[in-house]
């Protein structure tokens, strides 16, 4: 994990964040994409907020929820 904040959103509100950050033995599940599984990071993410897939899927689907994304390419 990589601590990222604390950052003051407005008055008392704070922004502090802890983004998972893969080992560089991340091979992105290859195994489990190619029989159609979702990666095991994303599959068992609490906040649900880890997806694993082709850069232009995961930037569409950030547009469109209008959000901040962290990216991690191999
Ligand atoms: S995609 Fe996630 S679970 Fe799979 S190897 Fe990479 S970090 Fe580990």
């Amino acid at each position: 994990m990589t601590e990222v904040g604390p950052f003051n959103v407005e008055g008392d509100n704070w922004e502090w964040n802890f983004v998972p950050v893969p080992t560089q033995l991340c091979d992105l599940c290859k195994d489990r994409l190619a029989k159609g599984e979702k990666a095991a990071c994303e599959l068992h993410c609490l906040g649900q907020c880890m997806e694993v897939g082709p850069i232009e899927e995961l930037a569409k689907k950030a547009a469109e929820k209008g959000t901040r994304v962290a990216v991690f390419l191999p």
